[in-house]
């Protein structure tokens, strides 16, 4: 690998040292990143890969459904929650999307044209390339079922089109070859009727405001709901709203979201998903899986 500065002369984007990634995840808590870049665009992003050679590079999208470690990451942290947000449309309801957009413009942008079939992403606070990491959905929908083709890139800053077909999509993760990452995907959308779909994402923005604890720092949904049953309720059932570890706590509004305070460590999250973890696995012998991903030094 070339030297750090040599590298940031032959960039557009901002190459960093040492940041702190608490202002990058929606828990707000963690440590610094070794090297933190966000690419100027996909040009950009491909110079960077080819520059920094193999090394360890994390993606982050809006870092809404990641559990950062207190040590901090090692290596390259790629944020792309502010660049690669173009968008194109094709002909027949084709949208072609880069990944650092947001869910939410995403939602919009296909609605005012009047295209359906993506308007449920207008609550996910994250960006296309963590919702298809994530097979981000709710209500019944997810971001897979409208998928055409995706974009990857991998280490070496080289480009492949890959079509739906070839990955295995599960409920909330998609599997990678270790070392690619999205940078696009295309969307094959229905033309419905002006206002049908924007009428639908007020409506969808009013009930999340109703049932979640919207505004406060979390991370969504902590757990998968187990086959035929929904986390929240289990946690409700053993009384877990409000039980806290240093400066995290479950909501009280839903049990599935954990809730931090400006003094709160990753290690406080962390710690109350492992005790949550136990007491399931003890009072009613389900053994719940993590939603959210870890990520950094142990
Ligand atoms: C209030 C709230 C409500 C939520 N509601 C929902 C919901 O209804 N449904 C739902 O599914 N989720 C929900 N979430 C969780 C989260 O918003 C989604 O999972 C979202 O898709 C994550 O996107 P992100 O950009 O924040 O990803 P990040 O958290 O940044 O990353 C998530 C994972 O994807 C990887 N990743 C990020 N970008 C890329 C890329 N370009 N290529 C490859 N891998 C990448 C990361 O390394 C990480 O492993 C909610 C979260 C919050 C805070």
């Amino acid at each position: 690998m070339k030297k750090i500065d040599a590298i940031e002369k032959n960039l557009k984007g901002r190459l960093r040292k040492n940041i702190s990634l608490k202002k990058y995840n929606t828990w707000k808590v963690g440590g610094n990143a070794e090297y933190f870049y966000e690419p100027y665009d996909l040009d950009d992003l491909i110079i960077f890969l080819k520059l920094v050679k193999n090394q360890h590079v994390t993606f982050l999208g809006n870092g809404s459904n990641v559990l950062i470690r207190d040590s901090g990451i090692k290596g390259f942290v790629v944020c792309l929650k502010n660049s690669l947000n173009n968008f194109y449309r094709g002909n027949d309801g084709i949208f072609t999307f880069e990944a650092g957009l947001s869910c939410m413009k995403i939602a919009q942008i296909s609605a005012n044209q009047s295209f359906s079939g993506l308007e449920f992403l207008c609550g996910i606070p994250g960006t296309l390339g963590g919702a298809l990491r994530m097979n981000a959905g709710c209500y019944g929908e997810n971001i897979w079922k409208s998928v055409d083709s995706v974009v990857l890139i991998n280490r070496s800053g080289n480009l492949k089109n890959k079509r739906k077909e070839e990955f295995n999509i599960d409920y909330r993760n998609v599997d990678l070859d270790d070392g690619n990452f999205f940078v696009s995907a295309s969307f094959n959308l229905k033309k419905n009727r002006l206002n049908d779909s924007s009428d639908k994402i007020k409506e969808l923005l009013k009930n999340r405001r109703i049932s979640q604890p919207t505004g406060l720092p979390s991370c969504g949904s902590v757990f998968k709901n187990p086959d035929n049953d929904s986390a929240g309720k289990i946690l409700d059932s053993l009384g877990l709203k409000g039980y806290r570890i240093g400066g995290a706590y479950v909501s009280k509004k839903h049990a599935n979201f954990i809730i931090t305070e400006k003094s709160a460590k990753s290690g406080d999250v962390e710690e109350l998903i492992s005790f949550i973890k136990h007491k399931v696995l003890e009072e009613k012998k389900i053994l719940l899986e993590t939603e959210v991903k870890f990520i950094g030094i142990k």
